[in-house]
């Protein structure tokens, strides 16, 4: 019988998730998404190879109801497939969580307090966890948090210029899109051999995004901070704004906090800029000046926000792009990359056009490379990891 890891990304608007092989190579045997979820719920799932084996509407809006539908269909393969745990992405890990941990009610009201610090995510990574510990309240659930890898970071790439209480009280750079980063780490070296130990700096581009400076592997400076709003613009969200704009609004713009909030995570990036929609590829097909500031705004940003991680990195020897935007679009990298060419970056278009795994051109000073993201397979192998130790230390799961 297949043993199978159900790794689970709850955002706001979907659940994706994926049934993973937990032998060899972490073979993704089934993947899908609720969609829709705040109005007309809808399941898909897509098999191996990518042929859909379920499409289904949801009457309710729960979560639980959701759920339950996917394990309805999941105990019909039950003959085929044992579930031997849950790994869960969670956002925010704060400074409790240093790596991937089980799941207990004590871990459940570290997360809950979390909240506040990722708004957009944690609630909904939460919920999903309650809800499958309703469903099968023995199945070991694993969190894997997107802050850890950036544990690594030196202190001065951690704390603001803030009053030294304000630190040691938690209010520093954390950081995010650890789970993306930590796979590329474990995978560039496959991609380009001279990698594993450069200076690297990875552009994870997608409805959120970041990049992360590493140095031999190791997270050395980030562009987000405490929460997923700092660095490059999003997709929704600003990204580096002067304080003094968010203090305006509040205290002559009248806007409440929950205002305020909604405007940074919700209303702001490629949305807010183009006023017509925070997805690239609509605004690469509209002929409107401002999507078109948009993009262009989104690729000057990018530029400069990389020219500090170099800053921090002492140097760069590669960028890899990767996510939706990084992946894909071989407009956004050509774009981002004549901002940088005085770090000596060239392009070869016809590979950037193929998004090929390499995209710079032979006498390029800095290698520029294309690698798909993959957490789940990160996830499913942190959460099998943390399976099989507990197996070996019953009584707390922790070394
Ligand atoms: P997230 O996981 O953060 O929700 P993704 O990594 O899926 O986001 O990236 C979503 C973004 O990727 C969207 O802005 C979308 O427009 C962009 N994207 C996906 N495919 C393409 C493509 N072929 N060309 C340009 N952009 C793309």
């Amino acid at each position: 019988m297949n043993e199978v890891i159900l790794v689970i990304n709850a955002g706001s608007s979907s659940i994706k998730f994926s049934l993973i092989s937990s032998h060899a190579e972490f073979n993704i045997l089934y993947h899908g998404k609720f969609e829709n979820m705040s109005d007309s719920p809808c399941l898909t799932i897509f098999n191996e190879n990518n042929v859909q084996v379920l499409k289904k509407n949801i009457s309710s809006k729960s979560n639980d109801s959701a759920l339950q539908t996917f394990f309805n269909w999941f105990e019909e393969l039950a003959d085929s497939m044992k579930l031997k745990a849950v790994g869960h992405r969670v956002v925010h890990g704060g400074m409790h969580f240093n790596e991937p941990t089980v799941v207990t009610d004590d871990v459940m009201l570290k997360i809950e307090n979390l909240i506040p610090l990722a708004p957009l995510h944690q609630p909904h990574n939460l919920e999903a966890i309650k809800t499958i510990k309703k469903i099968y309240p023995k199945l070991m659930q694993v969190a894997c948090f997107d802050t850890t890898f950036h544990r690594t970071k030196e202190r001065l790439a951690t704390i603001f210029a803030i009053p030294k209480s304000l630190s040691e009280e938690g209010i520093v750079r954390y950081g995010f899109h650890g789970i993306s980063f930590e796979f590329i780490a474990s995978v560039m070296s496959k991609y380009i051999d001279e990698l594993k130990h450069a200076r690297v700096i990875v552009a994870h581009l997608g409805n959120g995004a970041s990049m992360c400076a590493m140095y031999q592997g190791k997270s050395v400076a980030t562009t987000m901070g405490l929460t997923a709003l700092d660095g490059l613009m999003m997709g929704t969200r600003c990204g580096a704004i002067d304080p003094g704009v968010l203090l305006y609004l509040l205290q002559d713009k009248h806007y409440t906090v929950k205002q305020l909030e909604h405007l940074l995570y919700n209303e702001s990036g490629l949305l807010g800029v183009s006023g017509i929609s925070h997805d690239v590829r609509e605004l690469l097909l509209s002929a409107d000046a401002n999507a078109k500031e948009a993009i262009e705004l989104f690729c000057y940003r990018a530029a400069l926000e990389l020219g500090s991680l170099v800053a921090a990195l002492k140097g760069c020897d590669a960028l890899i792009f990767t996510a939706g935007i990084g992946e894909n679009s071989a407009f956004i990298r050509k774009k981002i990359c004549e901002r940088l060419t005085w770090l000596g970056i060239q392009i070869d278009d016809e590979a950037n056009i193929k998004n090929s795994p390499v995209i710079s051109k032979n006498g390029s000073q800095i290698i520029v490379s294309v690698i798909p993201a993959n957490e789940e397979y990160m996830i499913a192998k942190h959460t099998l990891s943390v399976v099989e130790h507990t197996q070996m230390h019953p009584v707390t799961g922790q070394s």
